[in-house]
């Protein structure tokens, strides 16, 4: 997607350590008409397949996922929560992930009665590197019996090599910008084409 890697390219910082930060429409402002482009782009990806609800994680995916809802039926986003809540009762789906920014392991949680046997699931995420935190989602989808029909990135940093991974398991991943290499010396990110 065209917008996404001109805003990358505009607004993005390379890190040290692999990280590409896009606070500035992404991850802490939210551009919520990009959101909305993001949503429409998924939409016609996923055009031919039956979804009855998104499951993201939080923090970040949650505003995307909120937007992206409105191009599939108002279907209804569930976010996965990364710690134990006395909001959380009753019987859990839980599992657990190593986290890229914040180089630890944490609990991934979605309460049973927001996923359901028979749930036909798109996973939405902002960002997808060693694919840690969809490979959560996935277990919680396979735990509940629901169907994963589909999972949509913001940006893929493809050299790390999770989407490619997720791929050749047989995932249908529409990343709408594949990072293909990014040097934190120049700042220069070069796009999959
Ligand atoms: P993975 O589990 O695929 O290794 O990493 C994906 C998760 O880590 C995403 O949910 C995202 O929150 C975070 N993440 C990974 N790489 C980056 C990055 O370069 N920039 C930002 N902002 N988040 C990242």
């Amino acid at each position: 997607m065209k917008e996404l890697e001109e805003r990358i390219r505009l607004q993005g910082t390379v890190k040290p350590g692999n990280v590409l930060k896009v606070d500035a429409f992404l991850n802490h402002q939210c551009d919520v008409e990009l959101f909305d482009h993001m949503g429409a782009a998924w939409a016609e990806h996923f055009a031919g397949k039956t979804i009855n609800k998104i499951l993201t994680i939080e923090a970040s995916g949650i505003g995307i996922a909120c937007v992206a809802a409105r191009h599939f039926g108002n279907a209804p986003v569930v976010f996965a929560k990364k710690a134990q809540s006395i909001n959380l009762d009753g019987d859990q789906y839980t599992t657990t992930v190593y986290s890229f920014t914040k180089q630890k392991e944490f609990p991934v949680i979605v309460s049973k009665r927001y996923l359901n046997e028979g749930d036909h699931v798109l996973l939405l995420d902002d960002f997808l590197a060693n694919g840690k935190a969809l490979k959560g989602l996935i277990n919680l989808c396979h735990d509940a019996g629901a169907t994963v029909e589909g999972i949509g990135i913001a940006v893929e940093k493809g050299f790390q090599g999770g989407g490619d991974e997720l791929r050749a398991a047989g995932y249908d991943v529409d990343s709408l910008a594949i990072v293909e290499s990014m040097d934190p010396e120049t700042g220069t990110i070069e796009f999959r084409s």
